[in-house]
């Protein structure tokens, strides 16, 4: 198929690469020209792992970018919106959607034989058969089931595996006004054979991608919360407990052949020092704002997200258990993406403990693999020194702080080993073994008085 897609961020460009691969011819629009001119010259604009191999593979052959929005919708039969949508402290701001459908629908009113415009966004229940519908109209001067159809198709991609996970995706859910938007939707994943396809509704498409996320949110709330009880009684560790929890066969159950099935929602039974990222903390919201709206208030999901901004102080609480000041002293950052495998720093859990060190006049080493440069745009240089490697961070380091779960960060032990004083370790998620570091302190346990 000819497809253009709308919106070259993580989503977009990961879409674009992926579906090229598979054998469609795909044209990548943002109004972004830097970004275009990277992803033409065969340099991904994000680190994500496989991204550069399969760009420089397809572009100029199966795919390519433009900012010409207008050349890339009137040369496709299907157009992917694929914009952002953040959350504006209120509800979700659609303003990106209405745009893009927008625009599309200007395009839409020239081009002749019918064109398929489908929503990848995370976009609130309605919002396809309501207001891109409506934009699409007004702009085309044509109806949706008619000269064009809508589907919705949401994104389960997660950053740091986005290119295997897009790949080989667990389910498609595929949501249309009518059959032929959604045979449309088949024929582009025709390619993805053996995999699970779910035709829908629009609205239901969307409330699955809510749900899944709003889900797996609170999972790791819960998780946080009880380490955060096991902190307080003393002598219980969280790790032990959720172990005794996961190995119920309603979690992880027991296949014919006695082994076990341990489902991914393994690390979402893991307290730490919270959720970030671009999806769970705004889709949360997005959902209980829109409960809200519709009278039904959302305690759980409004739970869920208290305990989740809260849960960065266990942090400072555990520093603040072992310093009297954090004045000048000597802290090593381990991790600054909201998780590993990513340079995403949006929501990180860091961005609230590196403020407060900041605030505090700490010495702070910050390390990471990757969001190095992204976390020097946020935090600026004061009192902060970005290092390349673990190794220099923590020399001398008076305490050593793991915030991102970085493979990486598990040689820690052996490096600080044969220092004659050692720092603090406080182990933000639980990746340190409590007795391989003379210091520790970590969260959901403390030693009993
Ligand atoms: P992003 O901010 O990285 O990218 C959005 C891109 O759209 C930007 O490059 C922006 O310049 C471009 N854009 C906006 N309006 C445009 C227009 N009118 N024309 C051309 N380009 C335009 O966002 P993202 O992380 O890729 O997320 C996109 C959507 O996918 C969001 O709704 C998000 O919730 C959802 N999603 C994200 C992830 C993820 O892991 N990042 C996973 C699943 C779903």
């Amino acid at each position: 198929m000819n497809v253009s897609i709308i919106g070259t961020g993580y989503v977009g460009l990961v879409s674009g690469v992926c579906l090229a691969e598979k054998g469609h011819r795909v044209v990548c629009v943002d109004m972004d020209a830097d970004k275009i001119a990277r992803i033409n010259a065969g340099i991904s604009p994000i680190y994500e792992r496989g991204l550069d191999a399969l760009l420089q593979r397809n572009i100029g052959g199966n795919l390519r970018a433009t900012t010409d929005l207008a050349d890339a919708v009137h040369g496709s039969e299907l157009s992917i919106i694929a914009v952002g949508t953040p959350f504006d402290g209120e509800e979700i701001d659609l303003s990106q959607i209405k745009a893009a459908a927008r625009e599309i629908g200007a395009v839409l009113r020239e081009k002749s034989g019918y064109h398929v415009v489908v929503v990848k966004s995370t976009v609130v229940p309605g919002t396809t058969d309501e207001t891109v519908r409506r934009g699409l109209e007004a702009a085309s001067g044509k109806r949706a089931g008619e000269a064009f159809g809508l589907g919705m198709n949401p994104e389960f991609l997660r950053e740091g595996d986005a290119v295997a996970d897009f790949m080989n995706p667990d389910r498609i859910v595929m949501g249309g006004i009518d059959d032929r938007s959604i045979e449309c939707l088949d024929l582009l994943y025709r390619p993805f054979d053996g995999v699970d396809k779910i035709r829908t509704t629009c609205k239901t498409a969307e409330m699955i991608k809510y749900t899944a996320n709003s889900l797996l949110a609170t999972m790791i709330s819960f998780s946080n919360e009880i380490g955060n009880l096991c902190s307080a009684l003393g002598g219980v560790d969280v790790v032990d407990v959720m172990r005794g929890v996961h190995l119920d066969k309603r979690l992880s159950p027991i296949l014919p052949d006695g082994s076990r099935v341990v489902p991914g929602f393994t690390t979402y039974l893991e307290a730490g020092c919270g959720f970030g990222g671009s999806c769970f903390p705004k889709d949360v919201k997005a959902l209980i704002a829109h409960g809200r709206r519709l009278g039904q208030p959302m305690t759980l999901l409004d739970g869920a997200v208290t305990v989740n901004r809260t849960q960065p102080d266990q942090i400072i609480r555990l520093l603040k258990d072992h310093f009297r000041s954090l004045k000048d002293i000597r802290v090593a950052v381990l991790g600054l993406a909201f998780k590993p495998d990513t340079d995403d720093m949006r929501e990180s859990p860091a961005i609230p403990v590196i403020q407060w060190l900041q605030d505090e006049g700490a010495d702070i080493h910050a390390v990471d693999p990757v969001a190095g440069s992204a976390a020097r745009k946020l935090f600026g240089d004061r009192g902060i020194s970005y290092h390349e490697h673990m190794e220099t961070a923590v020399v001398e380091a008076d305490a050593v702080v793991v915030l991102t779960r970085w493979d990486v960060f598990r040689r820690l032990p052996e490096i600080i080993a044969e220092r004659t004083v050692q720092p603090l370790v406080v182990d933000g998620r639980r990746m340190i073994g409590r007795d391989a570091v003379a210091r520790y302190a970590g969260i959901g346990y403390r030693e009993m008085n």
